[in-house]
């Protein structure tokens, strides 16, 4: 058993790198990858803690890409990739913009009537992305809410009163900087694209013809038949299947490492035929 999607505090997780390694090692899990958002700031770390207890650990990050409107959140696993490049300095450009927007984020919240400032955030985070779920973190620890979710249905989800966008790469360009990067892609959880059958047929085809190698099947979220829907059309596709629990600690306190709400079992073949399909 695998678990090839995970968060640490590198991103919006609440263990470290080390720790989520350690934890994959109590699972009984045989590899790992950490996804963090748009950062790879994570990778030595849990390389060097998996050598170290047994766990194969991959190298692998998650970016947020742009959608037509229409289309609701696409975000792009990327493993394998090379440390040092153009990935790396395109990832360093994403933080850049979700600072900026972390900030008016903040600023909306104040101009509605709710006393939080930018260092109540960043006593929330980890060492590297900064993002919506600690700001979430720090509402609850203000009293506003109760929850994570109730602070993203409240103010930070798409739509509510302190959503903001933030830069993203292109569908196109994500995938061009991956396999650049000599990674190989996925399609992460394709149910937040929000799409019907057809529609989502159509926009996996597209992301094909530019180069998608993987499709996220096997998500914690997911129900059988919405696993099963997603295999099929992976198969159609000549998509690889991938899998992961989404894991982030206390931010989704519902999920486990490896086995999600514990019906999560991918196997250690999926992540031999990914590797198998890297780029030369
Ligand atoms: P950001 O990347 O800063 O825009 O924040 C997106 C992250 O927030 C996602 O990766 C999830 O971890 C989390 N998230 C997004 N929507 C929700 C939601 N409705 N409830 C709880 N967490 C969410
Ligand atoms: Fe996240
Ligand atoms: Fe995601
Ligand atoms: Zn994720």
């Amino acid at each position: 058993m695998i678990d090839l999607h995970c968060h640490s505090t590198v991103s919006d997780g609440t263990d470290s790198p080390t720790a989520l390694v350690d934890l994959a090692r109590a699972a009984g899990l045989h590899a790992l990858a950490i996804t963090d958002h748009d950062t790879l700031d994570h990778v030595d770390e849990s390389v060097r803690a998996g050598a170290a207890v047994g766990v194969r650990v991959v190298p692998a990050c998650e970016l947020s890409c742009t959608t037509p409107p229409g289309v609701g959140t696409m975000h792009l696993l990327v493993y394998f990739p090379a440390a040092q490049g153009a990935l790396e300095d395109a990832l360093f450009a994403l933080r850049g913009g979700r600072d900026e927007r972390n900030m008016q984020i903040v600023e909306r919240l104040r101009e509605t009537g709710v006393d939080i400032t930018m260092a109540d955030v960043l006593r929330e985070t980890g060492d590297g992305t900064v993002g919506r779920p600690h700001i979430a973190a720090a509402l609850v620890h203000k009293g506003y809410v109760d929850s994570i979710d109730e602070a993203f249905d409240t103010w930070l989800a798409r739509g509510r009163p302190a959503y903001l966008e933030r830069t993203r790469l292109s569908p196109g360009d994500a995938l061009r900087l991956a396999h650049d990067a000599g990674a190989v892609t996925s399609l992460a959880h394709p149910g937040s694209l929000d799409l019907d059958d057809d529609a989502l047929d159509g926009f996996v085809g597209a992301l094909v013809d530019d180069g998608l190698d993987a499709l996220e099947c096997e998500y914690a979220r997911y129900t059988r038949e919405e696993r099963d829907e997603y295999r099929a059309l992976a198969g159609r596709h000549g998509l690889l299947p991938t899998g992961g629990s989404d894991y982030h600690g206390a931010y989704k306190p519902d999920l486990r490492l490896g086995v999600g709400r514990g019906d999560l079992d991918v196997p250690d073949e999926w992540l031999d035929a990914l590797e198998a399909r890297r780029p030369r």
